[in-house]
């Protein structure tokens, strides 16, 4: 079986976000203010998102990210790869903002993990802290070099820049890339932030960044695949290291997206910036059969937006910010 949208396109990967609770508290995703979590019976049980797993690899998703909140605050999250691998899930990865990477990286990547992305926005502590509101840095470093100790190096390390707070850093992030042999992302800013800060004059576009980067160390691009949200580019000069570019505000990518989201409270999204999602908690605890949950799935990716509205006039965001949905 597999799943299309009314647009034709394929859906093959599903993003779990398997908490919404998290150890940092970055300025571009989560308030300063205290947040209310979703009550612990309101998020799905590890047997219950097995069973979903189980359904939708039945339904032709093959490409699975664990994401969150922060998806290693949650106990059991070794245990949920395994049996995500077990199903046949080709590709499986993770996000995480690496504060308990170093002390899991081995048993992850046992589990069956293939690939990790770990956040980091800065390459000054003291401005990691600002950012992030937490005293992180060298333990997300000893993240970063425990995954380039292992089978799964190169890291990715994901960016978001925000304007005046840490676009200074384009250049050092890319020296980085460079010295450590790491996959450096820049991700542009999305207003899926909780204070709602978010202007599109804060949003550093992925454009600027590749000229920056091509001034001083020439890129070369790198073939990637439609459904990519990446452009990759690797250093002409031989250098070891690479570069991706994820233009989500200034060039959406929406004509091959292949992605859906299930949220920690058992909500599924068909785009990050989706007005609203649906209930499939509902339907779970009510007993559904799974042919049932089968056909409720369908008919809600047969309903995925064409593609986002950030450009246009009148664009509202959505009201679950990115802790909620899942990066
Ligand atoms: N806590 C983990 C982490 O930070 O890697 C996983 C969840 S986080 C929500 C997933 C990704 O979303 C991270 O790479 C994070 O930087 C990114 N993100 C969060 N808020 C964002 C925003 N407003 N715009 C762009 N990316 C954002
Ligand atoms: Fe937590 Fe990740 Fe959001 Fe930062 S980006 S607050 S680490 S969920």
């Amino acid at each position: 079986m597999s799943l299309y949208d009314k647009f034709g396109r394929q859906i093959t990967d599903l993003r779990i976000s398997v908490t919404d609770r998290c150890n940092f508290r970055c300025v571009y995703c989560r308030s300063a203010d205290p947040e209310n979590y979703r009550d612990h019976d309101e998020i799905l049980s590890w047997a219950e998102l097995r069973r979903l797993a189980g359904i939708f690899v039945s339904l032709g998703i093959r490409k699975v990210r664990i994401t969150g909140g922060e998806p290693l605050v949650r106990e059991g999250v070794e245990e949920y790869i395994a049996h995500l691998k077990a199903l046949g899930v080709v590709d499986l990865s993770i996000t995480t903002n690496g504060h308990l990477l170093a002390e899991r990286c081995d048993r992850l990547i046992a589990a069956g993990l293939q690939r990790i992305n770990v956040s980091l926005d800065s390459l000054d502590a003291v401005k990691f802290e600002r950012i992030t509101r937490t005293r992180s840095y060298e333990k997300v470093m000893e993240g970063i070099e425990a995954v380039q100790k292992s089978r799964l190096a190169p890291a990715k390390v994901n960016a978001v820049l925000v304007r005046g707070l840490n676009d200074d850093e384009v250049e050092a992030f890319a020296a980085f890339a460079r010295e450590r042999g790491v996959i450096m992302r820049f991700i542009e800013f999305m207003p899926l932030d909780a204070d709602r800060h978010w202007s599109r004059e804060l949003v550093v576009p992925a454009a600027e960044v590749y000229q920056r980067i091509h001034a001083q160390w020439p890129l070369e691009q790198i073939p990637h695949e439609k459904s990519e949200t990446a452009r990759k580019y690797r250093f002409a000069d031989g250098a070891p290291g690479e570069i991706g570019l994820i233009a989500s505000v200034t060039q959406a990518f929406c004509g091959h997206c292949s992605r859906i989201r299930l949220t920690a409270d058992g909500r599924m999204r068909t785009c990050l910036f989706s007005k609203e999602d649906r209930n499939l908690r509902g339907l779970l605890r009510a007993n559904a059969a799974d042919e049932e949950i089968v056909e409720w799935v369908k008919a809600m990716v047969m309903e995925k937006e064409e593609g986002h509205r950030i450009n246009e006039p009148g664009f509202v965001p959505p009201s679950r910010t990115m802790v909620f949905i899942g990066g």
